[in-house]
């Protein structure tokens, strides 16, 4: 870090070049992460990362922070123990305070059956070398003395699952240090450049349209999440993806009092508390599609009441902001990450509700391919085109959406 001063970092404007070696579409923490790890691991520096708005104005900018790997299948579990092993080190890689804090994650069980689910997630990940242990209500109160045991007197509490490594990452924080460390490598971000087409000739993708004109490049990587449909569709391709809107809250900034992030599997809520002193609370996605990022109020009464439930001090603290974002949602709650049926245009989406604390390992790995053409192992089971191939990474049950 230099000196004990916050760096002040400034994107270069550039007028965008007529090609680049890579294009990616989307300014999120993921199009970031690809264009840094393209630069910084394979010395591909030719990279231009267009944003139709400014950067971590999707989803990247409005998630809940939550960092963990303690998945469902064995698909899943290694590919965010290798994104955990990363966010452990990133403030130091891209020399930009990402403000990681580790503090574990409780995730509350008041059926039989959420309770199953844990004691299986937590026999995965233990073989997979990833800390999860069920734990009884009497060793909750231990961990977490402000958890009313009783749910509000209506939902008892039957044990948990309890994740140590569970963490938080400040989500601006992680895009800027994502472009800073990108544009010091030379790569091209240029905001408010939204792509308008897709270049296909009969040998595969050669570039995009821009309200600048036309850019050719030697592969076009959407990174796009919520709009990924609308992207991909420039290209000609129909994917399985559908857009739902998720929401949170926060409230006003209080002293430090709650430790680690508490979940519900059975009520769909969870809180944190931030650095700064705010609750942060999340739920599950909407059920309807959307590209409206409108919150509304009843969200904020039922995720207060069910946080409330869960805890009860909660009553007394005021809300101060709520929002919402969209979410890419896969049949199968997995990513999908790799080369479509067009060859040179890439996929990194399907990036759900799981997007965020993946997106090391998403970047380093997709860089892998982008630059070697070789699929890297961690992300073979998460190709495109696994769908039609009947082979499909079900995961709803770490993804919220169950
Ligand atoms: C409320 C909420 C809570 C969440 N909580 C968590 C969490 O705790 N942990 C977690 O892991 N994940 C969480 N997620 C999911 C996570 O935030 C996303 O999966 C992740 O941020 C996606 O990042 P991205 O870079 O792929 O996409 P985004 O950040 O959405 O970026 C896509 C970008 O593409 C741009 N774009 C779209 N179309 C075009 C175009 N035609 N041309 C140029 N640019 C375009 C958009 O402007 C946008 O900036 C949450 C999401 C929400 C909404």
């Amino acid at each position: 870090m230099t000196g004990v001063f916050r760096r002040r970092v400034f994107l270069r404007q550039v007028e965008p070049k007529r090609r680049y070696d890579v294009v990616i579409i989307g300014g999120g923490v993921n199009g970031l992460s690809l264009a840094y790890n393209l630069a910084a691991r394979h010395g591909i520096c030719d990279v231009a990362v267009f944003e139709a708005g400014y950067i971590g104005a999707g989803a990247s900018g409005r998630n809940t922070q939550v960092v963990r790997a303690n998945y469902n299948t064995p698909e899943n579990v290694p590919l965010y123990k290798a994104s955990l092993g990363i966010w452990r080190t990133l403030s130091q890689e891209l020399d930009f305070n990402i403000q990681f804090s580790t503090q574990g994650e409780l995730d509350l069980c008041h059926t039989t059956d959420s309770l199953e689910v844990e004691r299986d997630k937590s026999l995965l990940n233990q073989a997979y070398g990833v800390q999860t242990d069920v734990v009884t209500p009497e060793e909750i109160a231990h961990i977490n003395p402000l958890i009313d045991l009783t749910a509000g007197g209506s939902f008892p509490v039957l044990g948990a699952s309890y994740h140590p490594p569970g963490s938080t990452a400040r989500h601006d924080s992680v895009v800027w240090g994502y472009a800073s460390a990108a544009t010091r490598l030379d790569v091209h971000v240029h905001e408010g450049r939204g792509v308008t087409g897709i270049r296909v000739d009969g040998d595969g993708c050669t570039g995009i349209e821009t309200d600048a004109g036309p850019i050719s490049a030697g592969a076009v990587v959407s990174a796009a999440a919520g709009w990924t449909s609308i992207v991909a569709g420039m290209a000609g391709l129909k994917l399985p993806i559908s857009t739902h809107p998720l929401q949170a809250f926060v409230t006003e900034p209080y002293r430090h009092l709650l430790d680690g992030l508490v979940s519900s599997m059975d009520l769909y809520v969870y809180i944190s508390q931030t650095a700064r002193g705010e609750l942060l609370v999340g739920a599950e996605i909407l059920p309807y599609n959307t590209y409206s990022t409108r919150s509304t109020f009843d969200f904020l009464s039922e995720a207060a009441k069910r946080s409330i439930q869960i805890l009860p001090f909660m009553a007394r603290a005021r809300a101060l902001r709520q929002w919402a974002g969209l979410c890419d949602m896969t049949p199968d709650s997995s990513p999908i990450l790799g080369e479509t049926e067009v060859p040179r245009f890439f996929l990194m989406a399907g990036m759900g509700t799981w997007g965020f604390k993946g997106s090391p390992i998403f970047g380093r790995t997709m860089a892998e391919l982008v630059a070697t053409g070789r699929t890297p192992e961690l992300i073979a089971p998460f190709a495109p085109d696994r769908f039609e191939r009947d082979r499909m990474v079900p995961d709803a049950a770490s993804a919220g959406t169950h």
